[in-house]
């Protein structure tokens, strides 16, 4: 037959506040985890784009001195061939067409050079306006996740907040002689300091009870605990 057991009832509420305040903490502290990977997965962005930009900035620069060797040549070729009509002989002639061949050979050199850089600058240039535009899409989405987070991180101190707030009574109500015990189960098993009585076993360590602990926690009359764990059994109605 049933009978109030009004100290047991007492832990089971309070128990109760208790598993949502430890839920709670945790949810919470789940959170600067996942701002913290936002903000690697910005910086990533990020990097990619800078990296794309420098290989762009580097081809540039490399096409760009190619274009300046070829001009430089150019003009020493335009000074031999003005050299060739005042040769006196054919030695010297042969000898200044020779310097204006061997120019000739590093301008295709430098040409070839030209073209190979701006193939990477190209293809860097690509590269670096999809990143941007990655880093675009990202920055917008990321502020609406970092706002829903933070809202989330609100609501949830505030129910933590009232949820403490409601423990207070609910701790008051206990008999002076549980408190302690009470905050040292709380202790060591957060938010399962009151656990049912699940067939012969205990709920909260699965160890199997002895038959007068159960007959106890049957019989309703007294706060029984679990003898291997020490926490505070109840019936499942
Ligand atoms: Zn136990």
């Amino acid at each position: 037959m049933e009978t109030t057991n009004m100290e047991l009832e007492h832990l089971i509420a309070l128990n109760e506040v208790d598993a949502l305040i430890v839920e709670i903490r945790e949810q919470i502290e789940l959170y600067p985890s996942k701002l913290r990977q936002m903000e690697e997965r910005w910086t990533h962005q990020q990097k990619k784009h800078q990296d794309a930009s420098a290989r762009f900035d580097k081809a540039l620069q490399q096409r760009r001195s190619a274009e300046k060797e070829v001009l430089t040549i150019r003009e020493k070729i335009r000074k031999e061939q003005a050299k060739l009509m005042g040769v006196k002989s054919n030695k010297e002639y042969d000898a200044v067409l020779q310097e204006i061949n061997a120019a000739g050979g590093k301008i295709d050199a430098w040409e070839m050079t030209g073209l190979e850089q701006l193939e990477l600058e190209e293809k860097a240039g690509a590269e670096r306006d999809l990143e941007k535009e990655h880093l675009d899409r990202l920055q917008p989405e990321q502020q609406a996740e970092k706002s829903r987070i933070d809202g989330m991180i609100r609501e949830k101190q505030e129910r933590l907040d009232k949820l403490e707030k409601e423990r207070e009574p609910r701790l008051g109500q206990l008999d002076d002689t549980w408190v302690d015990d009470y905050e040292l189960l709380m202790e060591r098993y957060p938010g399962a300091a009151v656990v049912a009585l699940e067939g012969n076993h205990c709920s909260g360590c699965n160890w199997r009870l002895v038959a007068s602990t159960i007959q106890h926690v049957r019989e309703n009359r007294n706060v029984v605990r679990c003898e291997h764990c020490q926490r505070v059994l109840y019936l499942k109605s």
